[in-house]
């Protein structure tokens, strides 16, 4: 019995051609920007080809900077701190933290979880109105990774215009699974991360409007931000440069560009319609199993991405995952996702919580992606329906916050 691997929100299995693409660097592995030698001359094309790769697939305008990062949350940290003065940010509750404590910090209005796509573009239009700061920042999810909604972004994108705004899409987990079209949509930036986009840890990007990020102080300061270092004095590089000082993850581009690469052959229309499919079937399933209640935010015809959140009446999620993983080989995550608000917010009464003060409810999270096939879910539907027959086989108990058996 193989593992079935139903995670993939958290962090997707790395595809073979884009493995093939690390191997075939590597020989050839050096810094960039270190002079006429051969391999640092390989390896500085390889990094701009996979920045001119990474715009290509967000669909980013001409104009757009392309800033490689660690992940979604240093690429929205990064945005954040490239703010200028006297900027508001608007957000919703149901983002995930990495897209509301980095704005915090500033000024910042966070408006309650809306029950409706439409209640969350006249939220937004209200607070957009009735911030008088002189800069405007929306900052949403593509796809929340709780529940799975599809939020509207091109109204979004009008919304914030309207105002004198502009639009940060978090699409750490709309990458995978829909085309972006940033310049399409009339997003102004968009964040996401190369490990759940079938790419190894460690490789992420910011991509957007250069004007903020060239006025900002460098992200880090170090070699290859400046354009002349003097005895007491410096003179910063503008666009991508400036806010990539010290060795850049050149692996971690590389690899991100070729899972762009391998997503946009395959069409991500194709990737949706596999889906598409998939979610139909765990959907169909999960109803018909007694005792499982499933998160949303929005009504069941909204669209959504490929991740099922739920619980099982008078099973705690953590052994329900547990279960999963050690009598049936199946991996999901459970928890509270990194979205304290959003599960507060989504808790009925009766939703189990984490002991001790800082209480916050929690629940099993099931996500595919290309490489999940109906044979897999058919599987995760029979276990569910077993452990809700028959219960866990075993009895799990908490080992440093891990249920074990
Ligand atoms: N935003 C969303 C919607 C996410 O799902 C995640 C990862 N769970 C992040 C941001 C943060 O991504 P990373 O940990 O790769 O920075």
């Amino acid at each position: 019995m193989g593992y079935v691997n139903l995670d993939y929100a958290a962090s997707a299995p790395c595809l073979r051609s884009v493995l093939d693409a690390v191997a075939a660097l590597l020989p050839w592995y050096s810094s960039v920007h270190r002079g006429a030698g051969f391999a640092s001359t390989v390896t500085t094309e390889l990094y701009a080809a996979a920045r001119q790769e990474v715009a290509d697939f967000v669909g980013a305008r001409a104009e757009d900077t392309v800033v490689f990062t660690r992940n979604t949350t240093d690429a929205l940290n990064l945005l954040a701190a490239a703010l200028p003065e006297d900027t508001t940010v608007v957000m919703f509750a149901s983002e995930h933290h990495a897209n509301q404590l980095p704005w915090r910090r500033g000024r910042s209005v966070v408006l309650p979880v809306p029950a409706s796509a439409d209640e969350a573009i006249a939220r937004a239009d209200g607070a957009l109105r009735g911030a008088c700061s002189r800069h405007r920042l929306l900052a949403v999810t593509g796809a929340s990774n709780v529940t799975g909604e599809l939020w509207p972004l091109p109204e979004l994108a009008a919304v914030a215009h309207r105002h004198g705004a502009r639009l940060a899409v978090d699409a750490a987990q709309l990458a995978p699974h829909r085309a972006i079209a940033l310049a399409g949509i009339g997003a102004d930036y968009v964040a996401l991360s190369g490990h759940k986009l079938y790419a190894p840890f460690g490789g992420g990007v910011l991509v957007g409007r250069g004007d903020w990020l060239d006025a900002a102080r460098p992200y880090l300061a170090g070699g290859g931000a400046v354009r002349r270092v003097t005895h007491d004095g410096v003179e910063w590089a503008n666009g991508a440069p400036r806010h990539e000082a010290g060795t850049p993850n050149v692996v971690g581009a590389v690899s991100l560009a070729a899972a762009c690469r391998a997503l946009s052959e395959v069409g991500m229309s194709a990737v949706a319609a596999h889906e598409a499919s998939l979610l139909d079937r765990v959907t169909r399933g999960l109803c018909a199993v007694p005792g499982v209640e499933r998160l949303a935010m929005w009504g069941p015809e909204s669209p959504r991405i490929g991740v099922v959140t739920f619980n099982v009446r008078g099973l705690h999620p953590g052994a329900v995952a547990a279960a999963l993983s050690a009598e049936h080989g199946i991996g999901v995550r459970d928890g509270s996702f990194c979205a304290h608000p959003l599960m507060t917010a989504l808790a009925g009464d009766h939703a189990p919580e984490a002991s001790g003060s800082a209480a916050v409810p929690l629940a099993v999270r099931a996500s595919f992606g290309v490489g999940t096939s109906a044979a897999d879910i058919d599987r995760f539907l029979f276990a569910i329906a077993d452990l809700v027959a028959r219960g866990p086989r075993w009895r799990y108990r908490l080992d440093g916050g891990r249920h074990v058996p």
